[in-house]
C-alpha cells in the first residue's frame, strides 16, 4: 500500500499568501470583538480561578476528561511510535476536541472548562504537533483553515456527530498538508497557527460514558470509563491499548465482518492481538513484559473460565503466549531502536486463513 508523503513543503509566498493575513487580521479582529464585550460586560466572572482546588473532588465531567487525556495521550504515543510499520498510516496532529452541545447541558461544560465557545480541547497530546503550536487543554477551537466553527459546522441532530465532523476536517485537512488553526485560551487574544501532521497508525482512542470493558472496531479504540485497566499504571494501561489497537492493525474485525465471527479464529485473533502487544509497548518506548505484567493483573479476574473454553485461551496461557514474543522483540530490535513487526510477527490467524 503507497503511504502519504512524509512531510510536505510549505507553499512559497504569493499574494494569496498576503491576501491571507490581511484575511486573518480582518478575522482576528471579527473573533476578538464579542470576547472584548464579553469581558467588559462579565467583569468579575474570570475571577473563579483564585478557588482553592486542592482538596475539592473533580467533577464527573472533569474525571471523564482525565481518562479521555490519559487514554489519548497513550494511544497518540503507541501510533505515531509505530506508524513506520502500519499500512496506510495516516497524519495526526495529537489535537482531540470535543463539543460542550453534545453533553446533556451544554452551558454547564462551557462553564467548568472555561470554554467561550462550543468547541474545546479535550485533550493535546505531549511533544505533538498542537503542543508545540501552544495549544493547551480546554482552549477553545474558533477556526479551522479560516473557516469559523459558528458559520461552517452549526449544531447538529444528533448532537454528537458535530465533533466527528470536525475531527475528520481536521485529518482530512491534515492528508493534505498543514492545517491552520485558530484557538483561544480563556478571555486571551485567538491565536492561529499552521500545524502540520505526524504520521500514525489509523486509529483513534475514545472514552465511552458508562462502559466498563475496551473494544476495537477497525477504526476506533474505545475505551469504556470504568474499564478495569484505567488504574493501572501507564505501561500496564498502555498494555490494554495496545491490545486493542492490535485488533485494528491486524484487521481482525474487518476480517470477521468478511467470514463470519467462527470461534476458533477468534480465539486465534486474540492471541495474535495479546501477542502483539509487547512490539507496539517496545517500539513505543515501554517496557515490553508490561504486557505480561498486565495479564497477571487483569486475567486471573477479567480472562478466566467464562472465556477459557470458548474465544480467549486461559490467562496463563496468554501470559505465556505474551512472553514467548520477548525474545523474538530483542532479536528483531533495529539499529534505530525500533522492532520492526510488519516483518517479523508471525500471525496465526493469518497462517490459519492462509491454509485453508
Ligand atoms: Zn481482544
Amino acid at each position: 500500500m503507497p503511504r502519504p508523503p512524509v512531510s510536505r513543503l510549505p507553499k512559497p509566498a504569493s499574494m494569496r499568501a498576503r491576501f491571507k493575513t490581511i484575511r486573518a487580521r480582518l478575522f482576528l479582529l471579527r473573533l476578538l470583538l464579542p470576547t472584548l464585550l464579553s469581558a467588559a460586560l462579565a467583569g468579575p466572572a474570570f475571577a473563579e480561578k483564585t478557588v482553592n482546588t486542592a482538596d475539592r473532588t473533580p467533577p464527573p465531567l472533569e474525571l471523564f476528561q482525565q481518562s479521555e487525556t490519559r487514554l489519548f495521550q497513550l494511544g497518540y504515543r503507541l501510533a505515531t511510535a509505530n506508524a513506520p510499520f502500519c499500512d496506510r498510516a495516516i497524519k495526526v496532529s495529537g489535537l482531540l476536541i470535543h463539543d460542550a452541545d453534545s453533553y446533556g447541558d451544554p452551558a454547564a461544560v462551557r462553564r467548568l472548562f472555561h470554554l467561550s465557545d462550543d468547541i474545546g480541547v479535550q485533550a493535546v497530546a505531549p511533544q505533538s504537533p498542537a503542543a508545540l503550536a501552544g495549544i493547551r487543554q480546554n482552549d477553545t477551537i474558533l477556526a479551522i483553515d479560516g473557516k469559523l466553527i459558528a458559520d461552517h459546522w452549526p449544531r447538529t441532530d444528533p448532537r454528537w456527530q458535530r465533533s466527528f465532523a470536525l475531527r475528520d476536517a481536521i485529518d482530512a485537512a491534515l492528508a493534505r498538508g498543514p492545517v491552520e488553526i485558530t484557538w483561544q485560551t480563556q478571555a486571551e487574544p485567538p491565536r492561529t497557527a499552521m500545524i502540520d501532521g505526524v504520521p500514525a497508525c489509523p486509529t483513534r482512542f475514545e472514552l465511552v460514558d458508562s462502559k466498563a470493558n475496551a473494544a476495537a472496531d477497525g477504526k476506533r479504540v474505545l475505551v469504556g470509563e470504568k474499564f478495569p485497566g484505567l488504574a493501572y499504571d501507564e505501561a500496564a494501561f498502555a498494555a490494554a491499548i495496545a491490545h486493542e489497537m492490535a485488533h485494528n492493525i491486524l484487521r481482525h474485525p474487518q476480517t470477521f465482518r468478511e467470514i463470519g465471527w467462527k470461534r476458533r479464529l477468534v480465539r486465534l485473533s486474540e492471541r495474535d492481538a495479546d501477542r502483539l502487544m509487547p512490539w507496539l509497548l517496545e517500539n513505543a518506548g515501554y517496557d515490553p513484559s508490561a504486557a505480561v505484567r498486565f495479564m497477571r493483573t487483569w486475567g486471573p479476574r477479567h480472562g478466566g473460565w467464562i472465556f477459557r473454553s470458548r474465544d480467549h485461551d486461559g490467562w496463563d496461557e496468554r501470559v505465556e503466549f505474551i512472553a514467548a514474543e520477548l525474545p523474538k522483540i530483542e532479536a528483531a530490535i533495529d539499529t534505530g531502536g525500533k522492532a520492526d513487526w510488519s516483518r517479523n510477527f508471525e500471525s496465526e490467524l493469518s497462517a490459519k486463513l492462509a491454509d485453508k
